[in-house]
Protein backbone atom coordinates (compact mmCIF):
# COMPACT_ATOMS: atom_id res chain seq x y z
CA UNK A 1 0.00 0.00 0.00
CA UNK A 2 1.21 3.75 -1.20
CA UNK A 3 2.90 5.78 2.21
CA UNK A 4 2.42 9.31 2.09
CA UNK A 5 4.11 11.40 4.63
CA UNK A 6 2.47 15.35 4.92
CA UNK A 7 3.56 17.91 6.57
CA UNK A 8 1.76 20.75 7.33
CA UNK A 9 3.40 24.09 8.38
CA UNK A 10 2.56 26.46 11.44
CA UNK A 11 0.13 28.48 9.11
CA UNK A 12 -2.06 25.14 8.16
CA UNK A 13 -1.90 24.76 11.68
CA UNK A 14 -2.89 28.68 12.42
CA UNK A 15 -6.11 27.95 14.58
CA UNK A 16 -8.42 24.95 15.58
CA UNK A 17 -10.21 25.15 12.28
CA UNK A 18 -6.96 25.31 10.02
CA UNK A 19 -6.05 21.99 12.42
CA UNK A 20 -9.44 20.25 11.91
CA UNK A 21 -9.25 20.72 7.78
CA UNK A 22 -6.31 19.61 7.76
CA UNK A 23 -6.96 16.67 9.89
CA UNK A 24 -9.55 16.00 7.25
CA UNK A 25 -7.67 16.23 4.76
CA UNK A 26 -5.23 13.25 6.35
CA UNK A 27 -8.59 11.32 7.21
CA UNK A 28 -9.77 11.34 3.71
CA UNK A 29 -6.34 10.34 2.19
CA UNK A 30 -6.98 7.25 4.84
CA UNK A 31 -10.19 6.93 3.54
CA UNK A 32 -8.64 5.89 -0.22
CA UNK A 33 -6.68 3.12 1.51
CA UNK A 34 -3.29 5.37 2.04
CA UNK A 35 -1.19 5.09 4.40
CA UNK A 36 -0.11 8.37 5.73
CA UNK A 37 2.27 9.64 8.21
CA UNK A 38 1.81 13.18 9.20
CA UNK A 39 4.10 15.70 10.03
CA UNK A 40 3.96 19.23 12.02
CA UNK A 41 5.64 21.98 12.91
CA UNK A 42 4.67 24.20 15.59
CA UNK A 43 1.46 26.36 15.34
CA UNK A 44 2.11 29.54 13.32
CA UNK A 45 4.79 31.68 15.24
CA UNK A 46 5.13 29.93 18.04
CA UNK A 47 8.89 28.87 17.91
CA UNK A 48 9.36 32.84 17.03
CA UNK A 49 7.31 33.40 20.48
CA UNK A 50 9.10 30.97 22.54
CA UNK A 51 12.25 31.93 22.13
CA UNK A 52 11.43 35.75 22.15
CA UNK A 53 9.73 34.70 26.14
CA UNK A 54 13.59 33.06 26.81
CA UNK A 55 15.47 35.53 25.43
CA UNK A 56 13.51 38.14 27.70
CA UNK A 57 13.02 35.75 30.53
CA UNK A 58 16.75 34.08 30.70
CA UNK A 59 19.12 36.07 28.02
CA UNK A 60 22.17 34.84 27.47
CA UNK A 61 22.02 32.37 30.65
CA UNK A 62 19.97 29.73 28.85
CA UNK A 63 22.30 26.75 28.33
CA UNK A 64 21.63 24.90 24.61
CA UNK A 65 20.71 22.01 25.62
CA UNK A 66 17.98 23.63 27.75
CA UNK A 67 16.84 25.72 25.01
CA UNK A 68 16.40 22.86 22.89
CA UNK A 69 14.15 21.20 25.29
CA UNK A 70 11.59 24.31 25.71
CA UNK A 71 11.31 24.63 21.79
CA UNK A 72 10.79 22.11 21.10
CA UNK A 73 6.69 22.48 22.81
CA UNK A 74 5.83 24.40 19.85
CA UNK A 75 6.25 20.86 18.02
CA UNK A 76 4.69 18.77 21.19
CA UNK A 77 1.47 20.53 21.67
CA UNK A 78 0.78 20.25 17.69
CA UNK A 79 1.00 16.72 17.68
CA UNK A 80 -1.72 16.07 20.49
CA UNK A 81 -3.90 18.16 18.72
CA UNK A 82 -3.66 16.98 15.57
CA UNK A 83 -3.76 13.28 16.69
CA UNK A 84 -6.91 14.12 18.91
CA UNK A 85 -8.73 15.65 15.65
CA UNK A 86 -7.57 12.76 13.26
CA UNK A 87 -9.20 10.57 16.40
CA UNK A 88 -12.16 12.62 16.49
CA UNK A 89 -12.75 11.92 12.99
CA UNK A 90 -13.16 8.36 13.82
CA UNK A 91 -9.23 7.20 12.73
CA UNK A 92 -6.81 5.62 15.07
CA UNK A 93 -4.01 8.09 15.80
CA UNK A 94 -0.88 8.10 18.13
CA UNK A 95 1.22 11.08 18.22
CA UNK A 96 5.41 10.59 18.33
CA UNK A 97 7.43 12.86 20.23
CA UNK A 98 11.09 12.19 21.47
CA UNK A 99 9.89 10.54 24.28
CA UNK A 100 8.68 7.80 23.13
CA UNK A 101 10.70 4.70 22.39
CA UNK A 102 9.60 4.33 18.58
CA UNK A 103 10.84 7.46 18.15
CA UNK A 104 12.42 7.96 14.94
CA UNK A 105 14.33 10.75 14.20
CA UNK A 106 18.19 10.11 15.87
CA UNK A 107 21.25 12.98 15.26
CA UNK A 108 24.20 14.09 17.37
CA UNK A 109 24.30 16.06 20.54
CA UNK A 110 24.49 19.81 18.39
CA UNK A 111 21.19 20.58 20.59
CA UNK A 112 19.92 24.09 18.37
CA UNK A 113 21.34 22.49 14.83
CA UNK A 114 21.85 18.92 15.02
CA UNK A 115 23.01 16.36 12.38
CA UNK A 116 20.93 13.12 11.74
CA UNK A 117 22.26 10.14 12.14
CA UNK A 118 21.17 8.74 8.72
CA UNK A 119 21.83 4.83 9.44
CA UNK A 120 19.96 4.98 13.30
CA UNK A 121 17.08 6.69 11.49
CA UNK A 122 16.67 4.54 8.89
CA UNK A 123 16.48 1.42 11.51
CA UNK A 124 14.10 3.56 14.20
CA UNK A 125 11.63 4.34 11.47
CA UNK A 126 10.87 1.16 10.80
CA UNK A 127 8.84 1.36 13.78
CA UNK A 128 6.38 3.60 11.84
CA UNK A 129 5.91 0.62 9.54
CA UNK A 130 4.30 -0.98 12.46
CA UNK A 131 1.71 1.36 13.62
CA UNK A 132 0.33 1.79 9.89
CA UNK A 133 0.25 -1.65 9.39
CA UNK A 134 -2.52 -1.92 12.47
CA UNK A 135 -4.28 1.15 10.61
CA UNK A 136 -2.98 3.97 12.92
CA UNK A 137 -2.00 7.19 11.65
CA UNK A 138 1.56 8.31 12.85
CA UNK A 139 1.47 12.32 13.43
CA UNK A 140 5.07 13.08 14.33
CA UNK A 141 7.10 16.08 15.75
CA UNK A 142 9.05 18.26 12.83
CA UNK A 143 11.61 19.82 13.78
CA UNK A 144 12.84 17.74 16.56
CA UNK A 145 15.44 14.85 16.89
CA UNK A 146 17.12 12.96 19.77
CA UNK A 147 20.20 12.19 20.61
CA UNK A 148 22.39 9.41 21.75
CA UNK A 149 21.67 9.96 25.71
CA UNK A 150 17.93 10.39 24.65
CA UNK A 151 18.21 14.19 25.03
CA UNK A 152 16.04 16.33 22.83
CA UNK A 153 17.58 17.86 19.69
CA UNK A 154 16.44 20.02 17.35
CA UNK A 155 17.35 20.09 12.91
CA UNK A 156 17.56 24.04 12.92
CA UNK A 157 15.06 26.48 12.17
CA UNK A 158 12.45 25.48 9.40
CA UNK A 159 13.75 22.11 10.30
CA UNK A 160 9.85 20.11 10.00
CA UNK A 161 11.00 20.35 6.01
CA UNK A 162 13.84 17.53 6.62
CA UNK A 163 12.23 15.44 8.80
CA UNK A 164 9.47 15.34 5.96
CA UNK A 165 12.00 14.44 3.31
CA UNK A 166 13.66 12.04 5.79
CA UNK A 167 11.21 10.59 6.41
CA UNK A 168 9.44 9.63 3.13
CA UNK A 169 13.13 8.61 2.21
CA UNK A 170 13.63 5.83 5.39
CA UNK A 171 9.97 4.87 4.77
CA UNK A 172 10.64 4.19 0.86
CA UNK A 173 7.06 6.53 0.38
CA UNK A 174 5.28 6.71 -2.42
CA UNK A 175 5.30 10.88 -1.92
CA UNK A 176 5.83 13.49 0.49
CA UNK A 177 3.44 16.52 0.47
CA UNK A 178 4.35 19.82 2.03
CA UNK A 179 1.59 22.14 2.89
CA UNK A 180 2.16 25.83 2.83
CA UNK A 181 0.22 28.82 2.96
CA UNK A 182 2.25 29.64 -1.00
CA UNK A 183 0.03 27.75 -3.39
CA UNK A 184 3.74 25.80 -4.33
CA UNK A 185 7.03 27.75 -5.43
CA UNK A 186 6.34 31.10 -7.08
CA UNK A 187 9.01 32.43 -9.87
CA UNK A 188 10.05 35.08 -7.12
CA UNK A 189 9.12 36.69 -4.03
CA UNK A 190 5.90 37.55 -4.27
CA UNK A 191 5.78 40.24 -1.64
CA UNK A 192 8.58 41.62 -3.73
CA UNK A 193 7.34 41.52 -7.08
CA UNK A 194 3.29 41.27 -7.89
CA UNK A 195 4.17 39.35 -11.41
CA UNK A 196 5.39 36.61 -9.66
CA UNK A 197 3.90 33.10 -10.62
CA UNK A 198 3.22 29.75 -9.12
CA UNK A 199 5.87 27.26 -11.20
CA UNK A 200 3.92 23.63 -11.90
CA UNK A 201 7.18 22.00 -11.48
CA UNK A 202 10.51 22.32 -10.41
CA UNK A 203 13.68 20.25 -10.58
CA UNK A 204 15.51 18.98 -7.19
CA UNK A 205 18.63 21.24 -8.39
CA UNK A 206 16.94 24.28 -9.46
CA UNK A 207 15.24 24.07 -5.77
CA UNK A 208 18.20 23.89 -3.98
CA UNK A 209 19.87 27.11 -6.17
CA UNK A 210 16.82 28.93 -5.00
CA UNK A 211 16.53 28.53 -1.04
CA UNK A 212 20.22 29.37 -0.73
CA UNK A 213 18.82 33.16 -2.42
CA UNK A 214 16.35 33.19 0.38
CA UNK A 215 13.03 32.31 -1.24
CA UNK A 216 11.99 30.30 2.15
CA UNK A 217 9.40 27.93 0.35
CA UNK A 218 11.95 24.76 1.36
CA UNK A 219 14.37 24.04 4.27
CA UNK A 220 17.42 24.31 2.00
CA UNK A 221 18.41 20.88 3.76
CA UNK A 222 15.55 19.15 3.38
CA UNK A 223 15.79 17.67 -0.17
CA UNK A 224 19.19 15.69 0.39
CA UNK A 225 16.88 13.11 1.47
CA UNK A 226 14.71 13.56 -1.89
CA UNK A 227 15.39 10.26 -4.20
CA UNK A 228 14.40 10.67 -7.22
CA UNK A 229 11.60 8.05 -7.28
CA UNK A 230 9.57 9.40 -4.49
CA UNK A 231 7.36 12.28 -6.01
CA UNK A 232 7.29 15.45 -3.67
CA UNK A 233 4.83 18.83 -4.55
CA UNK A 234 4.61 21.86 -2.33
CA UNK A 235 1.05 22.35 -1.91
CA UNK A 236 -0.93 25.35 -0.72
CA UNK A 237 -3.84 24.86 2.22
CA UNK A 238 -6.60 26.44 0.77
CA UNK A 239 -7.83 23.38 -0.99
CA UNK A 240 -7.76 21.03 1.94
CA UNK A 241 -6.91 18.14 -0.48
CA UNK A 242 -3.69 16.20 -0.20
CA UNK A 243 -4.34 15.50 -3.78
CA UNK A 244 -4.23 19.36 -4.92
CA UNK A 245 -2.05 19.97 -7.88
CA UNK A 246 1.00 22.60 -6.28
CA UNK A 247 4.33 22.71 -7.47
CA UNK A 248 5.94 19.03 -7.96
CA UNK A 249 9.50 19.04 -7.00
CA UNK A 250 11.42 16.71 -9.88
CA UNK A 251 14.32 14.50 -9.87
CA UNK A 252 17.03 14.85 -8.05
CA UNK A 253 18.87 13.43 -11.46
CA UNK A 254 21.60 11.86 -9.60
CA UNK A 255 22.33 10.18 -6.15
CA UNK A 256 22.82 13.44 -4.07
CA UNK A 257 24.91 11.83 -1.65
CA UNK A 258 27.32 11.26 -3.80
CA UNK A 259 30.35 14.33 -4.10
CA UNK A 260 30.99 13.93 -7.91
CA UNK A 261 33.93 15.23 -10.16
CA UNK A 262 34.54 14.93 -14.12
CA UNK A 263 37.29 16.07 -15.99
CA UNK A 264 36.39 17.77 -19.88
CA UNK A 265 36.93 15.31 -21.92
CA UNK A 266 38.50 17.55 -24.32
CA UNK A 267 40.67 20.83 -24.20
CA UNK A 268 38.97 24.23 -23.44
CA UNK A 269 40.85 27.16 -24.77
CA UNK A 270 40.62 30.70 -23.43
CA UNK A 271 39.98 33.85 -24.96
CA UNK A 272 41.08 36.75 -22.86
CA UNK A 273 39.23 40.03 -23.90
CA UNK A 274 41.42 43.34 -22.50
CA UNK A 275 39.70 47.31 -22.38
CA UNK A 276 40.31 49.75 -20.06
CA UNK A 277 38.08 49.69 -16.80
CA UNK A 278 35.67 47.37 -18.23
CA UNK A 279 33.96 46.47 -15.09
CA UNK A 280 32.08 50.26 -15.63
CA UNK A 281 31.53 49.20 -18.97
CA UNK A 282 28.23 48.26 -19.96
CA UNK A 283 27.15 45.63 -23.15
CA UNK A 284 30.50 44.60 -23.38
CA UNK A 285 29.65 41.15 -21.82
CA UNK A 286 26.31 40.94 -23.99
CA UNK A 287 28.32 41.82 -27.38
CA UNK A 288 30.63 39.11 -26.82
CA UNK A 289 27.91 36.44 -26.14
CA UNK A 290 25.86 37.74 -28.64
CA UNK A 291 28.64 36.83 -31.23
CA UNK A 292 29.64 33.58 -29.91
CA UNK A 293 26.07 32.69 -29.81
CA UNK A 294 25.32 33.92 -33.13
CA UNK A 295 27.77 31.00 -34.56
CA UNK A 296 26.35 28.82 -32.69
CA UNK A 297 29.34 28.26 -29.73
CA UNK A 298 28.85 27.00 -26.34
CA UNK A 299 30.48 29.17 -23.59
CA UNK A 300 31.48 26.67 -20.46
CA UNK A 301 32.12 29.75 -18.15
CA UNK A 302 33.20 33.68 -18.04
CA UNK A 303 35.07 35.86 -15.69
CA UNK A 304 35.54 38.95 -15.56
CA UNK A 305 38.25 41.10 -14.25
CA UNK A 306 38.97 45.21 -13.72
CA UNK A 307 40.54 45.11 -17.19
CA UNK A 308 39.70 41.53 -18.82
CA UNK A 309 36.91 39.18 -19.74
CA UNK A 310 37.79 36.12 -20.37
CA UNK A 311 35.87 33.36 -21.95
CA UNK A 312 36.20 29.12 -21.89
CA UNK A 313 34.88 27.23 -24.79
CA UNK A 314 35.74 24.42 -27.01
CA UNK A 315 39.16 24.27 -28.22
CA UNK A 316 37.09 23.04 -31.44
CA UNK A 317 35.74 26.47 -32.07
CA UNK A 318 38.33 28.39 -30.41
CA UNK A 319 40.31 29.61 -33.66
CA UNK A 320 36.92 30.58 -35.17
CA UNK A 321 35.61 32.41 -32.15
CA UNK A 322 39.22 34.21 -31.72
CA UNK A 323 38.63 35.57 -35.83
CA UNK A 324 34.63 36.82 -34.83
CA UNK A 325 35.49 38.66 -31.33
CA UNK A 326 38.51 40.58 -32.60
CA UNK A 327 35.78 42.10 -34.65
CA UNK A 328 34.07 43.16 -31.90
CA UNK A 329 37.20 44.44 -29.92
CA UNK A 330 38.02 46.20 -33.60
CA UNK A 331 34.44 48.02 -33.63
CA UNK A 332 34.30 48.48 -29.87
CA UNK A 333 36.28 51.72 -28.87
CA UNK A 334 36.30 50.41 -25.22
CA UNK A 335 37.82 47.15 -26.25
CA UNK A 336 41.98 46.96 -27.35
CA UNK A 337 43.02 43.34 -27.60
CA UNK A 338 42.03 40.22 -27.63
CA UNK A 339 43.82 36.89 -26.80
CA UNK A 340 43.77 32.94 -27.49
CA UNK A 341 45.07 30.94 -24.85
CA UNK A 342 46.56 27.64 -24.22
CA UNK A 343 45.00 24.27 -24.02
CA UNK A 344 42.93 24.13 -21.04
CA UNK A 345 41.39 20.99 -18.68
CA UNK A 346 38.32 21.92 -17.25
CA UNK A 347 37.35 20.03 -13.38
CA UNK A 348 34.08 19.91 -12.02
CA UNK A 349 33.44 19.20 -8.31
CA UNK A 350 29.86 19.23 -6.91
CA UNK A 351 28.70 18.19 -3.65
CA UNK A 352 25.13 18.90 -2.27
CA UNK A 353 26.81 20.18 0.83
CA UNK A 354 28.83 22.39 -0.55
CA UNK A 355 26.70 25.54 -0.31
CA UNK A 356 26.69 25.55 3.23
CA UNK A 357 30.53 23.88 3.70
CA UNK A 358 32.89 26.57 5.10
CA UNK A 359 36.23 25.89 3.45
CA UNK A 360 35.03 23.85 0.63
CA UNK A 361 37.15 25.51 -1.77
CA UNK A 362 40.37 25.64 0.23
CA UNK A 363 39.86 21.79 0.55
CA UNK A 364 39.86 21.36 -2.96
CA UNK A 365 42.36 23.77 -3.93
CA UNK A 366 45.17 22.74 -1.36
CA UNK A 367 46.47 19.75 -2.89
CA UNK A 368 46.22 21.17 -6.07
CA UNK A 369 49.15 23.84 -4.54
CA UNK A 370 50.69 21.16 -2.90
CA UNK A 371 51.61 19.77 -5.94
CA UNK A 372 52.88 23.05 -7.69
CA UNK A 373 49.53 22.80 -9.94
CA UNK A 374 48.56 26.49 -11.14
CA UNK A 375 44.63 27.31 -11.50
CA UNK A 376 44.32 29.35 -14.36
CA UNK A 377 40.89 30.14 -13.50
CA UNK A 378 38.59 29.18 -10.61
CA UNK A 379 34.83 29.45 -10.11
CA UNK A 380 32.08 28.51 -7.90
CA UNK A 381 28.29 28.25 -7.92
CA UNK A 382 26.49 27.15 -5.28
CA UNK A 383 26.93 23.16 -5.28
CA UNK A 384 29.79 23.19 -7.65
CA UNK A 385 33.25 24.35 -7.89
CA UNK A 386 35.35 24.40 -11.18
CA UNK A 387 39.09 24.78 -11.67
CA UNK A 388 40.28 25.06 -14.74
CA UNK A 389 44.19 24.40 -15.11
CA UNK A 390 46.70 23.23 -18.05
CA UNK A 391 45.92 20.72 -19.92
CA UNK A 392 48.95 18.76 -19.35
CA UNK A 393 47.95 19.10 -15.61
CA UNK A 394 44.20 18.14 -16.35
CA UNK A 395 44.31 14.39 -15.18
CA UNK A 396 46.86 14.38 -11.69
CA UNK A 397 44.63 17.38 -10.66
CA UNK A 398 41.51 15.20 -11.35
CA UNK A 399 42.59 13.12 -9.47
CA UNK A 400 44.01 15.02 -6.68
CA UNK A 401 40.29 16.68 -6.74
CA UNK A 402 38.58 13.15 -6.79
CA UNK A 403 40.27 12.53 -3.88
CA UNK A 404 39.55 14.87 -1.55
CA UNK A 405 35.77 14.61 -2.26
CA UNK A 406 35.98 10.80 -1.63
N1 LIG B 1 8.83 25.31 14.25
C1 LIG B 1 10.15 25.34 13.72
C2 LIG B 1 10.50 26.75 13.25
O1 LIG B 1 9.67 27.64 13.31
C3 LIG B 1 10.37 24.36 12.64
C4 LIG B 1 9.53 24.51 11.40
O2 LIG B 1 8.55 25.22 11.39
O3 LIG B 1 9.88 23.90 10.40
O4 LIG B 1 11.58 26.98 12.83
MG1 LIG C 1 8.95 26.35 7.05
Amino acid sequence: MEIIVAKFGGTSLGNGERIKKAAESVVREYMKGKKVVVVVSAINKTTDNILKIVDDAIGKAITEKQLADIVTMGEKLSIRLFSSAIESLGVKSEYIDPSKDNWPIITDNNYLNAKVNFKETEKKSKELLKLLDQGIIPVVCGFLGRDDEGAVTTLGRGGSDVTAFLLGHCLKAEEVIIVTDVGGVMSTDPHKLQTAKKLDKISVEEMRDLATHGAQVLHPHALRYKDPDISAKIIGFESGDLSAAGTEIMGPAENQMLKTSALSPRPISVIAVVGEELLTKKGILSELIDTLTANDMNIYGISTGQNSITLFIDKDVADKAHEVLHEVVVRNDNLSSISLGMEIAMITATGQDFIDTPGIITKITEPLHKNKINIVEISSSQTSVVIFVDWADGTKAYELVRRVLK
